[in-house]
């Protein structure tokens, strides 16, 4: 489309999986706007939000490399000196999985988000399918406020072992890189092996506190309401949702089915 603005909203620490959002934007809108924002609003846990990777330099320079038309780094206080009123619905995204584990997290991307959409007027916006149930929020969220953006939901980028790429990686130490690559092998594992479901989880449970990973929830659901499958359903968009601990740093991954 003619004059279309793609739009990639990132908190920095960049990596490939943001870089190719970026790329999926240049090919297919007219220009490119990226944001790079450490969201407070949407942080539940102060620890995570101070110990959250920041490298602007670096940022800066892997986006001056791939020619971007502008990058947005608000300061916070500007960013929120007006008080918005948002009266969204995201029932049950916000009571179940990230809503349920981190309270007050998606109220402060819809927030945020509104923002930037009101500020930079995207005609598409580019999101990663890392984040999943994100995706789903952001969709209501152009449903209600921003009928016109297209929302392209974009495939996850992942490391040679198979380990999603997250900013917060950068924190984990080698060996522990090395040890989160289970979590994509374990959701593979479950996906081929659907039958026998609730025993597979548990098994893969297991595997992963072998290497040091506490599960916080690790489930077959439907898409795109989230709810829980106790075992497999033929016919219906399903995903395995998985978040959990290893040396402090809280991962996320799916398995869309
Ligand atoms: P973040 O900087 O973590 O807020 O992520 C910014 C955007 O990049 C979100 O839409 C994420 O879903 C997306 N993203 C993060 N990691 C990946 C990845 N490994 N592959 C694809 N997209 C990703």
């Amino acid at each position: 489309m003619k004059g279309s603005v793609g739009f990639v909203p990132t908190m920095g620490a960049l990596h490939e999986g943001h870089i190719n959002l970026v790329k999926q934007s240049k090919s297919s809108t007219d220009s490119c706007f990226v944001s790079i924002f450490i969201n407070p609003r949407q942080f539940n846990n102060p620890e995570d939000l101070k110990l959250y990777p920041r490298t602007l330099d670096s940022d800066l320079k892997m986006l001056d490399k791939i020619g971007v038309d502008a990058v947005f780094i608000p300061e916070t206080v500007e960013f929120y000196s007006e008080t918005l009123q948002i009266s969204l619905d995201l029932n049950p995204l916000d009571r179940v999985f990230e809503g349920k584990f981190r309270p007050g997290h998606f109220s402060g991307v819809v927030d945020v988000l509104h923002r930037f959409f009101s500020v930079l007027r995207p005609t598409d916006v580019f999101m990663g399918l890392k984040d999943l149930q994100q995706c789903l929020v952001v969709e209501k969220l152009i449903d209600h406020y921003f009928p016109t953006i297209v929302q392209h939901n974009c495939d996850t980028l992942r490391e040679a072992s198979g380990l999603a790429m997250s900013s917060r990686n950068t924190r984990l130490t080698e060996k522990g890189r090395l040890n989160a690559s289970g979590i994509f092998a374990e959701l593979k594992h479950i996906g081929h092996n659907l039958q026998g479901l609730s025993e597979n989880i548990e098994l893969a449970k297991a595997h992963l506190s072998k290497l040091g990973i506490e599960t916080e929830y690790l489930s077959l659901i439907t898409l795109p309401d989230m709810e829980i499958l106790e075992k497999d359903v033929q016919a219906k968009r399903k995903a395995l949702v998985f978040a959990g601990y290893l040396e402090g740093v809280r991962l996320i991954d799916n398995l869309v089915l």
